[in-house]
């Protein structure tokens, strides 16, 4: 228990939210998945996301995103290309259907 006690006040210092979410889920233990979001028309990134669990994706909580490539329009979430890929509500952002496609890989 010292051991990640000391391990997690050392991550605490990183500002990087990559590294806060990685070692919070590790010590949680639990399943959680690294997935890259890209536009369906022209396969640019648009998000990288922790997700938890199993299921579809329906909603991206903004505290997860890990890197955001998208265009905040008002309140759509647009790619580079003009794709429209979701709204934007408070705290997370509602994914428009067949409009994106997911890759990632199982941690
Ligand atoms: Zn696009």
């Amino acid at each position: 228990m010292l051991l990640c006690e000391s391990i997690t006040k050392k991550e605490k210092k990183k500002k990087k939210i990559e590294y806060r979410y990685i070692f919070f889920l590790f010590f949680k233990k639990r399943r959680f998945y690294m997935l890259v979001i890209k536009c369906q028309k022209c396969k640019r990134k648009i998000f990288k996301y922790v997700k938890i669990g199993k299921g579809k994706l329906w909603r991206c909580w903004k505290d997860r995103i890990i890197e955001d490539f998208s265009i905040h329009d008002g309140k759509n979430i647009k790619c580079i290309c003009g794709n429209l890929i979701g709204f934007d509500e408070e705290k997370c952002i509602k994914l428009k259907q067949h409009s994106f496609i997911t890759s990632g890989v199982k941690t």
